[in-house]
């Protein structure tokens, strides 16, 4: 299995030791031509904005949306979430493919990013640390996009076939429950 990490911006490092504790050395991908070797992609957080102009001017917003709509499994995590959903902020998404909107910083500025006991029921997780780092809320989805799990009324794990995206950071925490879940898709 080629596990790909988008490596144009933001926390891409932190998933390699969970990758490699799931039994897997991830590829980092920066061009289309590593995309089209990988067989499954996490989107990593950090900056939306940045990371779908890089993805435009390293001509892979095209490949990558291709491989989407084709059912290749992809992780968004926070700004890889935003980057999944189809609609941000009122507007259409950069790439899109998951048939949900999001609100950007809806939880206040960075300052106010914060970790917040959830449960996980797919997982087995009970009152897991999650950490949010400026996170988008979900507003509203498709019928097919399951939830998986919740902070207070906010879906902020959920999945639509082989897409999933959660609005926190997994990678930021020891446990492997995530990766592991996303090896399996
Ligand atoms: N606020 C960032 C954005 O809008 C996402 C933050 C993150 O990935 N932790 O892109």
């Amino acid at each position: 299995m080629r596990v790909g990490l988008l490596g144009l911006q933001g926390a891409f490092l932190d998933h390699i030791a969970h990758l490699h504790r799931c039994g897997v050395t991830p590829c980092i991908v920066r061009d289309a031509q590593a995309l089209s070797t990988v067989d499954r992609l996490i989107i990593p957080g950090g900056e939306s904005t940045v990371m779908a102009k890089f993805l435009e001017a390293f001509g892979m917003r095209g490949p990558l949306r291709r491989r989407i709509d084709d059912g290749m499994p992809v992780w968004g995590v926070c700004a890889g979430a935003i980057l999944l959903a189809d609609q941000v902020d009122g507007h259409p998404g950069s790439l899109g493919g998951m048939p949900v909107a999001v609100q950007r910083n809806a939880y206040g500025r960075q300052i106010a990013s914060d970790t917040h006991a959830i449960d996980v029921p797919l997982l087995a997780l009970r009152a897991y640390p999650a950490i949010f780092i400026r996170a988008p809320r979900i507003l509203s989805m498709g019928d097919a996009v399951a939830v998986h799990a919740c902070m207070d009324n906010d879906p902020v794990f959920v999945q639509h076939g082989r897409l999933m995206a959660t609005t926190f950071h997994p990678e930021l925490h020891p446990g492997d429950a995530f990766h592991r879940y996303f090896i399996d898709l």
